[in-house]
C-alpha cells in the first residue's frame, strides 16, 4: 500500500464567520488529500478577539511555537477593535514570522455573472512595513503622528517576489503602485527599488501607476493589470477593490509568505454582520487552502479542490447569498465535497 504523506498544519479558526468557513475548509482539504494519499494533522488554536474576551490572551505562546514547528498555518479572519484596544494579531504574526509577501490572486469564477468577466490578476502586497508598522504617538492631545516606514530591503524583496512569480507563471506585466508624487522619500524609495528589480527582469514589462489613478483604472479597465506590486496599505485597499470586481470578499484568497513559513488566509474579515447565521461564503478560505496545498507540494489535491469549487460555480445551483444564491455555508461546503 502506498505510504500516506502527513502534513502538520496550524489552524486558527478565528472570530465571526471564521469557525464556520474553517470547518468547511478542513473537511474539503481532508477529502482532497485523501484522494491523492495525503493526510493532515490539524493543530488548532483560539486566537483573536473572542479568545481575548474568553481567556484574556490574544495570541497564545503555543500558537507561535506551533507555527515555528509546523511552518504552515491557515487561519480564519480575526477581529481588531477600531480606534483603540489591542493591535491586530494578523499584523503581529506577519511581523513575527517576517511574512513579507502577501499574495492575493483575483480570478473570476466560471458561471458567476459580474460587471467584469474574465478577470485574472495577482496582487503582491508588501506585508511588514509602511503605516502598518504601528508606530504611532499622540504628539499632544490634538496631534497624532503615525510613522510610515519603507526600507530598501522590504521594497526590494517584495519586488523580487513579484517578478519571480511573474516569470514562473506566464505573467507579462508588473505594475508598481505608489504615491511618490507626494511621499517623495518613502514611496520614492519604494519605486526606486521596484524599478531596479524591473531592470534585472526585462522580459517582464514594467509600469508605474499613482495609486489614485490605479483605482480609477481598475474600475474602468481592470484587464490592463497582470501583477500588481505595491506597499502594505495600498495593497490592502486595492485587494478589497479587486475583490469587488469578481463578485466580492467571499471569493478572494491569500497567502502570507516568508522565507521559512507561510500563513494562508482569505482577504475578508470576520464579517460580524453575518456571523453565526450559516450565510458566509467559504470560497475565499477554500481557495486559500488550494494555495496551501500547492505550497505543500500537494499539487494534485490542490488542483482537484480548485476544480471542485469551479464546478459548483459553473453549475450555479448551490451558491451563497453574497453571490446571488440561496444556499448556506454548510450546503455550499457539501456541494464542494460532492464535486470532489
Ligand atoms: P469584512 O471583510 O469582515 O466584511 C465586509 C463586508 O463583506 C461585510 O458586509 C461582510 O458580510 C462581507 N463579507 C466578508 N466576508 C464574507 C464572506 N466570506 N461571505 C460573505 N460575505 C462576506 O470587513 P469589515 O466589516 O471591515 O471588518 C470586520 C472585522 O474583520 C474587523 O474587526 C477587522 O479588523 C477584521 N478584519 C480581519 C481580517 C483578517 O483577519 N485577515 C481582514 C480584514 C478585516
Amino acid at each position: 500500500m502506498a505510504e500516506v504523506r502527513t502534513h502538520k498544519i496550524t489552524l486558527v479558526p478565528g472570530d465571526g464567520i471564521g469557525p464556520e468557513v474553517s470547518a468547511v475548509m478542513v473537511a474539503a482539504v481532508e477529502a482532497a488529500g485523501k484522494k491523492f494519499g495525503a493526510a493532515f494533522e490539524w493543530h488548532s488554536f483560539e486566537a483573536g478577539a473572542d479568545a481575548h474576551a474568553k481567556n484574556g490572551v490574544l495570541i497564545p505562546e503555543e500558537l507561535y511555537k506551533s507555527i515555528e514547528t509546523n511552518k504552515v498555518a491557515i487561519k480564519g479572519p480575526t477581529a481588531t477593535p477600531i480606534g483603540g484596544g489591542f493591535s491586530s494579531i494578523n499584523v503581529a504574526m506577519r511581523k513575527k514570522f517576517d511574512l513579507y509577501a502577501n499574495v492575493r490572486p483575483v480570478k473570476s469564477l466560471p458561471g458567476l455573472e459580474t460587471k467584469y468577466p474574465g478577470i485574472d490578476l495577482v496582487i503582491f502586497r508588501e506585508n511588514t512595513e509602511d503605516l502598518y508598522a504601528g508606530l504611532e504617538v499622540m504628539v499632544n492631545p490634538d496631534i497624532a503622528q503615525s510613522l510610515k516606514i519603507i526600507t530598501r530591503k522590504g521594497s526590494t524583496r517584495i519586488a523580487e517576489a513579484a517578478f519571480e512569480y511573474a516569470k514562473n507563471n506566464g505573467r507579462k506585466k508588473v505594475h508598481s503602485i505608489h504615491k511618490a508624487n507626494i511621499m517623495k522619500m518613502s514611496d520614492g524609495l519604494f519605486i526606486k527599488c521596484t524599478k531596479e528589480v524591473a531592470e534585472k527582469n526585462t522580459e517582464i514589462a514594467y509600469f508605474e501607476h499613482i495609486v489614485d489613478n490605479a483605482c480609477m483604472q481598475l474600475v474602468m479597465n481592470p484587464y490592463q493589470y497582470d501583477v500588481i506590486l505595491t506597499e502594505n496599505l495600498y495593497g490592502d485597499i486595492l485587494s478589497d477593490l479587486c475583490s469587488g470586481l469578481i463578485g466580492g470578499l467571499g471569493l478572494v484568497p491569500g497567502a502570507n509568505i516568508g522565507k521559512d513559513c507561510a500563513i494562508f488566509e482569505a482577504v475578508h474579515g470576520s464579517a460580524p454582520d453575518i456571523a453565526g447565521q450559516d450565510k458566509a461564503n467559504p470560497t475565499a478560505l477554500l481557495q486559500s487552502a488550494v494555495m496551501m496545498l500547492h505550497y505543500l507540494g500537494e499539487n494534485e489535491a490542490g488542483t482537484a479542490l480548485q476544480s471542485a469549487i469551479e464546478k459548483v460555480y459553473a453549475e450555479g445551483k448551490t451558491l451563497t447569498g453574497d453571490v446571488g444564491g440561496n444556499a448556506g455555508t454548510k450546503a455550499f461546503g457539501e456541494a464542494v465535497l460532492a464535486a470532489l
